[in-house]
């Protein structure tokens, strides 16, 4: 009986997201032998994405796993992702017919124009997108467009060896996931890539859903499952250096020792004094980031001689509710939503990087905009059914009561809405230029979300090599120390992609996991 209120307990608190192993708290029997350990083959700051991912791949490499997480819960910022992950050349693309014609063309017309040094990767894309078009079997996509969309994204500031990694493992972690029984089977468009590449899941019924609360539970009960023992609501606050090398981590009185230590502590984006020291242009924005983002991992690393990387490159989402911080994902444009301004009207590529349209939206009247949607849309994903109950939507049954909800006039959303669907029909936007087009925008009832910019990402952090290994100053790793996740910098350059935030976390914590457990042989 005893066992299986245990069971329930754990299977409850997985689906809350949580370990089941929380802290002590005094009232239950002593903690089990395991429970107390202070000693492990590698240590792992922070249970998110990449933590949980590194942990589970140094299991796999027959390490013992102590995981440090200041939080109650498992799952950090990854928690809150909703898009999905980023791969290219994967079977799940291939179930796709590829008519990314006009995406693929821009983007080399773009770094063609915009980006001379990467004009031997370009070569390289057009190559092989004209052998597809010669002879089209399959979707798509290639390794090498995957990187061209991340470095032109970046603005060309990312560090290309970290980005070839990235491209070319991202498949191979959408497999690694199906062995903790994650399946990212439907692939949809997003903000900055040419082609269909982001993963995402689906539930029982074929509906889109998020894709950090999919995950966490599954990574936290593969760690768990492996015997990863976690440490919860216990902060990091200090690495040990012996001998020059990083052998542990203080969190308060106690120091748990490891042959190696991963750093996965996320960014810095709820850390309002260090988002203004680099960027005093953000003051006053919303941030969609869970409170314990605050960068301890940076100040950890650096206080023993780790370098950064781009600390000034710190994203903003363009669709943030600002009353709740809750960050609307980019898959709803990705699938056709449009945003209109406070007149009613378009006034960019709704599916543009997230720098670009966070500006065309605060040069908008009142710096906001509106995310439209129709019943389709809403149908085919259980993530907007979950907007509209939590309050963040107006309804409309046609498009003039939506306009009247929204308080814009009516007559210009119509005419807005119309225009639109004249696009998607002919596969053109001639005003602003956007490629993706999905559904038309026809059927009732219509909901609108009214957005702005929130701080979301930071793209600078620590330096690391290809190995996950964490830089001094003078380019050399620092032994025993390995970083992975939005604590590094590098790989997003100066803007990350939508969906390459969940690529990092798997490709970079699965190096990350195997690497500390090779140097901890
Ligand atoms: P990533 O996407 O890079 O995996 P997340 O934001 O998902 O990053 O997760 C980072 C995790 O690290 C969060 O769960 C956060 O609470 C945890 N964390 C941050 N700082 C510390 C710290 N000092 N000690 C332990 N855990 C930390």
């Amino acid at each position: 009986m005893k066992k299986l209120v245990a069971l329930t307990l754990a299977s409850l608190m997985l689906l809350a997201g949580c370990s089941s192993t929380p802290k002590n708290d005094g009232n239950e029997a002593t903690p089990t032998p395991e429970a107390a350990a202070t000693e492990a083959d590698v240590i792992v700051v922070g249970a998110g994405g990449a933590g949980m991912t590194a942990a589970i791949e140094a299991v796999n490499a027959g390490k013992s796993v102590i995981v440090i997480e200041k939080a109650a819960m498992t799952g950090g910022n990854t928690t809150r992702s909703t898009g999905g992950m980023n791969a290219a050349n994967t079977p799940e693309q291939d179930k796709n017919d590829f008519a990314e014609d006009a995406g693929v063309e821009k983007m080399l017309a773009s770094a063609k124009e915009n980006y001379p040094d990467l004009a031997e990767l370009t070569a390289t894309v057009e190559k092989q997108y004209e052998e597809y078009k010669a002879n089209p079997t399959g979707y798509f996509d290639t390794e090498e467009l995957f990187m061209l969309d991340t470095l032109v994204g970046g603005k060309n500031l990312n560090d290309h060896a970290l980005v070839e990694v990235l491209a070319n493992e991202a498949k191979n972690g959408i497999e690694w996931l199906k062995t903790i029984d994650a399946n990212l089977s439907q692939v949809g468009s997003f903000g900055g890539a040419s082609v269909k590449r982001i993963h995402k899941p689906v539930n029982d019924e074929g509906k889109t859903v998020a894709v950090g609360s999919y995950l966490v539970p599954k990574l936290t009960k593969a760690a768990e499952d492996k015997g990863v023992q976690f440490v919860m609501e216990t902060a990091a606050t200090e690495l040990v250096v012996t001998d020059g090398k990083v052998t542990g981590v203080k969190a308060g009185d106690t120091t748990y020792t490891g042959k190696a230590v991963i750093l996965a502590t996320g960014g810095f984006a709820a850390n309002t004094e260090m988002v203004l020291k680099y960027k005093p242009s953000y003051e006053g924005f919303v941030c969609t980031n869970a409170p314990g983002m605050t960068g301890d991992g940076i100040v950890m690393a650096t206080a023993i001689g780790a370098d950064t990387v781009d600390m000034e490159q710190i994203q903003i989402h363009p669709t943030v509710s600002q009353e709740t911080s809750a960050l609307i994902t980019e898959g709803l444009r990705g699938d056709g939503a449009i945003l209109v301004n406070s007149e009613g009207k378009r006034f960019f590529d709704e599916v543009g990087t997230r720098d670009a349209v966070s500006a065309a939206e605060v040069a908008q009247p009142g710096g906001f905009a509106w995310l439209i949607v129709d019943n389709k849309m809403v149908e085919a994903s259980s993530v907007i059914a979950g907007y509209i109950k939590q309050g963040l939507t107006v309804e409309g049954a046609d498009v003039e009561a939506l306009a009247a909800a929204m308080g814009v006039d009516g007559a210009a959303l119509v005419e807005t809405m119309d225009k639109w669907n004249a696009c998607v029909e002919a596969g053109k936007d001639e005003e602003f230029g956007r490629t993706s087009f999905a559904n038309k925008l026809d059927e009732g009832p219509y909901y609108a979300i009214k957005v702005a910019p929130g701080v979301h990402h930071t793209m600078g952090g620590l330096k690391i090599n290809t190995n996950t290994e964490v830089l001094d100053a003078s380019g050399n790793a620092i032994p025993g120390l390995y970083a992975a996740g939005e604590v590094t910098g590098g790989v997003h350059g100066a803007n990350r992609l939508g969906g390459n935030a969940v690529a990092d976390i798997i490709v970079f914590g699965r190096i990350a996991g195997q690497q500390a457990a090779a140097y901890a042989n």
